[in-house]
C-alpha cells in the first residue's frame, strides 16, 4: 500500500470513529429510526451526511472492511462497491487497505 492509499484508508477509518459515537446516540432511539451519519468516503474534506436507520449502519459495521458512503463517493483504487442503494452505497476495502482498516476497527480492539 502506498502513502496515498494509506491516507485514503485512514480518512475513512476516522469518519468511522465519529460514526461509532453517532451510533451510540442513535441506538437509543431504536433500530428503525433514521439518523444522520457522516459519509465515510476517502475524501477528508467531505462533510456530507447520510441518513440511515441504525439497523443499516450496524449491517455495515458487522464487517470491519466495510464503509458507508454517499452514492458515487467511492475510490476505486482502494475499495469496491457491494451495495448500491438510492441514498447510500456500501463499499468494501480491498488488498492492503482492507488489512489496514481492519487493524483500526474500533470494534475489534
Ligand atoms: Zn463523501
Amino acid at each position: 500500500m502506498d502513502e496515498r492509499e494509506q491516507r485514503l484508508a485512514q480518512n475513512e477509518a476516522l469518519f468511522r470513529e465519529v460514526n461509532e459515537r453517532v451510533d451510540a446516540i442513535a441506538h437509543k432511539l431504536g433500530p428503525d429510526v433514521p439518523y444522520e451519519f457522516l459519509c465515510e468516503c476517502a475524501n477528508a474534506d467531505c462533510t456530507f451526511r447520510i441518513t440511515l436507520p441504525t439497523s443499516v449502519y450496524e449491517a455495515v459495521r458487522s464487517e470491519p472492511t466495510q464503509f458507508v458512503l454517499l452514492p458515487h463517493h467511492f475510490t476505486p483504487e482502494v475499495e469496491e462497491v457491494v451495495v448500491e442503494d438510492d441514498t447510500y452505497w456500501i463499499v468494501r476495502k480491498t488488498g492492503e487497505a482492507a488489512e489496514y482498516v481492519e487493524r483500526l476497527d474500533p470494534r475489534s480492539r
